[in-house]
């Protein structure tokens, strides 16, 4: 389906990175293998003239391909809003064409590549993806403070998927760089690889208003060899006595995965998590 009159907020403000520095409009190419769509591919974190480019262009493709709209943009029709899927996210979304302001900016991010969890569920797992690929986290900063330097309204930094991103070497600096440049950040993470030190680390020398950015989105994934109920209890236990409290659960409804669902729900209340989410699993 394609038509002039339709544009897609991809690009204009939002925008993914993945792992290796590669900066998309998008995320369709990513999540469904559409090298195809590399077409949308608009710079390098790693190279010197991404600093050079429109990170700005308003895509008009709609639709890239048949998941393009389930993949956190917005489309408008004659300024009229007929999709958007980013209210699946944590970040507030624009409601009117109006609203659509170049100084906003989402930069959603695949931080590595690659994951030891190996949950039976995963596309990771079912690849065998288990080696960490990433870059420097100085390549990570530079774009923070460009992009900072360049949009001056309500930024995010919504780091996920392709592995688990807390075993990132510079994890803690590239968090603390985004806070500071005035970014809200949100990181959906197993926590396995968590700990109080590192929240620590990521929350050091900020003020209250920057921490109060911060949100921790867990995906428990009680299947995983790694996963340790008892670690997990451990680290809310840290974070609600350093009064740290945005914190989310999401869960996969993977059929094995049910047995710990109750137990789960009766934890996330006992730390006062803000939501549970539930996820279906469509592939059983
Ligand atoms: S923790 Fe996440 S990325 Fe890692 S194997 Fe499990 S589902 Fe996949």
């Amino acid at each position: 389906m394609k038509s002039n009159n339709i544009i897609c907020s991809a690009g204009f403000n939002y925008c993914m990175v993945q792992w290796d520095g590669s900066i998309f409009k998008c995320y369709a190419h990513n999540d469904f293998k559409d090298y195809s769509l590399t077409k949308l591919k608009i710079g390098n974190i790693k190279n010197k003239d991404f600093f050079d480019l429109e990170i700005s262009p308003l895509c008009e493709r709609y639709c890239c391909n048949e998941y393009c709209d389930m993949l956190g943009t917005q489309q408008w029709n004659n300024q009229e809003l007929i999709n958007d899927s980013k209210k699946m996210m944590l970040w507030p979304v624009v409601e009117k064409f109006e609203q659509l302001d170049e100084n906003n900016f989402t930069v959603c991010v695949d931080l590595v590549s690659g994951c030891q969890n190996k949950c039976p569920y995963c596309w990771l797992t079912k690849n065998k993806m288990f080696d960490l690929r990433h870059i420097e986290g100085t390549h990570w900063i530079n774009f923070i403070k460009y992009i900072s330097s360049v949009k001056k309204g309500i930024k995010f930094f919504n780091i996920s998927g392709l592995g688990e991103p807390t075993v990132h070497p510079d994890f803690c600096q590239i968090i603390n760089e985004a806070l500071i440049s005035d970014f809200h950040v949100a990181v959906t993470t197993s926590a396995l690889n968590l700990n109080n030190k590192k929240l620590k680390q990521i929350l050091s020398g900020l003020s209250q208003k920057e921490k109060n950015k911060f949100s921790i989105i867990i995906s428990l994934h009680p299947l995983s060899p790694l996963w340790s109920q008892e670690k997990l209890e451990e680290l809310l236990k840290e974070f609600k006595n350093n009064n740290y409290t945005n914190i989310y659960f999401n869960f996969v409804n993977f059929s094995q995965n049910m047995k710990f669902k109750e137990e789960l729900i009766k934890m996330g209340e006992k730390y006062d998590i803000k939501e549970f989410r539930s996820v279906d699993y469509l592939d059983e």
